[in-house]
């Protein structure tokens, strides 16, 4: 996938950072404004491998994840899907990911995507400082969020590095996807229809 980018002239990518467990309409809004609003040639998405926050058993496994992503995306050409932290050994850090594009990819601008409440907690990800220059960050925020807790204290000081993008679609979320399918409440029109078929042929959220 990375070769394909390397011929096609790409200057500015999106990572698209997250468990996508399920992926949902949400996520696919907030890819969508973010390479409108910052102007992204392309939005990888990068299913999250062993997050350093989480066990293996809280989450689907990377398979499943790395399928539906996929799945999502498939009919957006402006979208892809890297294994790159489903296929790296050990912990999952964003430092390492975004190092391993630039590795491929040279010194091209990468805006790092993912929830603002992710990002509340970036000075405690390895090497935040670094990370914080070899990208800049899209924090997005679902209908209701408390803006202050990303425009007060340390984060003033990073207002060129971090963005907050509000997205109204986001007030779809996993969490509540998982606990709609354990209790046979419907989903249908909260994930595109082909994840949706998915988590019903593999009994997910069960
Ligand atoms: P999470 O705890 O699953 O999600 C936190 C919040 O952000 C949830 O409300 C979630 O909503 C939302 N969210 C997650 N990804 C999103 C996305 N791409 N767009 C919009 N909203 C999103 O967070 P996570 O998925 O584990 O971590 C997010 C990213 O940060 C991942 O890429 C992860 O690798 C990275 N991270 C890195 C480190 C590190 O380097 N040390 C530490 C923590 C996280 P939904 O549940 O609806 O998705």
């Amino acid at each position: 996938m990375l070769a394909t980018l390397l011929s096609a002239n790409i200057e500015r990518i999106g990572i698209m950072g997250g468990t996508f467990d399920p992926i949902h309409n949400g996520h696919l809004v907030t890819a969508e404004l973010a390479a409108y609003q910052y102007q992204l040639d392309k939005v990888i998405f990068v299913p999250s491998g062993n997050p350093p926050h989480k066990t293996k058993q809280q989450i689907t496994k990377d398979e499943d994840r790395y399928i539906m992503t996929t799945l999502a995306t498939i009919d957006n050409p402006k979208f892809d899907v890297s294994r790159i932290e489903l296929e790296r050994e050990g912990l999952s850090y964003a430092i390492d990911t975004v190092k391993g594009f630039k590795e491929v990819l040279g010194e091209i601008d990468i805006y790092f995507i993912t929830g603002a409440d992710a990002i509340l907690e970036i000075f405690t990800w390895k090497e935040p400082e670094k990370l914080l220059t070899e990208c800049k960050f899209i924090a997005a925020t679902r209908p209701g969020y408390c803006l202050s807790k990303l425009e007060d204290g340390i984060y003033e000081e990073y207002q060129e590095q971090i963005f907050v993008l509000k997205i109204p679609g986001l007030a779809i979320s996993s969490t509540d996807i998982r606990n709609r399918v354990a209790n046979g409440r419907p989903i249908k029109y909260l994930l595109p229809p082909r994840v949706e078929n998915y988590v019903n042929k593999r009994k997910l959220y069960i």
